[in-house]
């Protein structure tokens, strides 16, 4: 085995990371982990440090890590098969069978799934998706696609222009002139904090409706948005958010692409987050839980309406022109069965429902009231805590004070694993659905303790 100092130069030396900070990654300034082994709701660095993973990676071990169920199954697939490719009707037992166990468990206007192999790319699917569907249609110009403001959608040319954060617009020459954003759902930081619940709905939907007449709806194609918004700050929406923007995009003929790429397969202890709010998307992007990160896959599911303009299109002109090489890989497709199978056959979805709610209502009680603490918000095993300046004028601390870091920072420190939500000062928690309520109450106490070390 490989000497930890060696594999740490090494690291340094040749690996690019996503989403960290370069300069200071190679000159040996910002952190460096190499992760070994994990079980369960943990994980073990070579240090051999032990960690509770309040974030299940990227909120996406779902059913928690070292599954024998889902390294068997991937396992016996590698060996019988490891690779045949799906274009012109080829596929696999474990891609058929998985594409129907995730009919069964999708709303029943939905279709027919196309397998990716991240959220980004299934996102990138569905905005072609979209543009196809409106020219088989006959209408060229309706192409736009609205997003909301710290909506998080991927990290492409197409997909990072849909999240609506700057970090990932700034100096990549994005978004690109498609997309347009509008108003977050975000109750808490309404600009007006005179609205109550009700009047920031209406504002929302105002905004929306401003933008699609300023445009033009013959313009714009679809709106897409996640059921609670998950990197852009973990918010869930205001009630009857949905409804009243479902009723927007009905009356202009715009289409609803739900990305489910975090709430899809039980985190809001619903099997899926637009059941849970009550939206009818034509497209729903998943990722993430379909696997619980095993393997890498995604999909585009597509509705009825979309569907039968597709098979219009490819009797109109040939065969549709997308695919990938490794689009619905018998190995991502071999894990995602055994995940569906273990989430049914563990309760996983219920459990994470009902301790979703002991965690929410534990941490309120312990830090709620803390007079740095705005807010504490949730919805099953998907939670934030929002950091303020002074809780009475609402105001927030400077960003260059890193306050999230800082406790996300201290929190690591008790060997719990928080993620600090990259814009605001925002701790996100989202543990694997195999979370008992003691560690639940490990969460807690040491979140508390983390708080009080950095915030008094
Ligand atoms: N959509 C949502 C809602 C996400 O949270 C993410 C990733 O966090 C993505 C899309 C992009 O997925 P990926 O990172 O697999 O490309």
């Amino acid at each position: 085995m490989l000497r930890n100092d060696m594999l740490e130069q090494w690291d340094r030396e040749n690996f690019f990371h996503p989403s960290t900070h370069l300069a200071e990654f190679a000159r040996g300034n910002a952190p460096q982990r190499v992760i070994q082994t994990g079980k369960g709701s943990h994980i073990t660095d070579r240090d051999g440090n032990t960690m509770l993973d309040a974030f299940a990676g990227l909120y996406c071990v779902n059913v928690g890590y070292g599954r024998p169920e889902i390294t068997d199954a991937i396992a016996e697939q590698a060996r019988e098969l490891a690779y045949y490719h799906a274009y012109v009707g080829h596929g696999t037992e474990a891609a058929i069978t998985l594409s129907k166990m995730i009919l069964d468990r999708a709303p029943d206007h939905m279709s027919k799934v196309y397998f990716g192999l991240s959220g980004s790319d299934a996102n990138e699917t569905n905005v072609k998706l979209v543009w196809y569907y409106n020219n088989i249609l006959g209408r060229p110009e309706k192409k736009k696609i609205i997003s909301r403001w710290r909506g998080y959608h991927g990290s492409g040319l197409v997909t990072g222009s849909l999240t609506g954060l700057e970090l990932f617009h700034k100096k990549f020459d994005l978004p690109l002139s498609q997309v347009l954003h509008t108003e977050a759902p975000y109750f808490f930081r309404r600009s007006d904090t005179s609205m109550d619940e009700a009047a920031f709905v209406a504002h929302c939907v105002a905004e929306l409706e401003a933008m699609i007449e300023r445009e033009g709806a013959d313009t714009i194609a679809a709106f897409i948005g996640e059921p609670i918004l998950g990197t852009g700050g973990i918010v869930p929406p205001p009630a009857g958010y949905w409804a009243a923007i479902q009723k927007v995009l009905t009356k202009h003929d715009i289409l609803l692409i739900a990305d489910e790429v975090v709430t899809g397969f039980g985190r809001l202890g619903s099997m899926f987050g637009s059941e849970h709010y009550g939206l009818k998307p034509d497209l729903m992007t998943i990722a993430k839980g379909l696997t619980s990160a095993y393997a890498p896959l995604s999909g585009s599911i597509v509705s009825d309406r979309m569907w039968k303009v597709l098979e219009q299109g490819t009797d109109e002109n040939g065969p549709i022109g997308h695919g990938w090489t490794y689009s619905a890989h018998p190995i991502g497709a071999a894990a995602g069965v055994a995940n569906l199978k273990l989430l049914d056959d563990l309760d996983l979805i219920s459990n994470a429902g009902t301790v979703g709610t002991y965690l929410n209502a534990a941490m309120a009680d312990a830090i709620g009231a803390h007079p740095h603490v705005g807010e504490v918000r949730g919805e099953g095993l998907l939670m934030a805590v929002e950091f303020v300046k002074d809780r009475d004028s609402r105001t927030f601390f400077d960003a260059s004070e890193k306050v999230g870091a800082r406790v996300a920072a201290a929190l690591l420190e008790h060997g719990v694993i928080a993620r600090a939500m990259p814009q605001g000062d925002i701790l996100g928690f989202a543990p694997p659905f195999c979370l008992t309520r003691e560690e639940a109450d490990e969460i807690v106490q040491k979140t508390a303790a983390a708080v009080g070390s950095v915030l008094g």
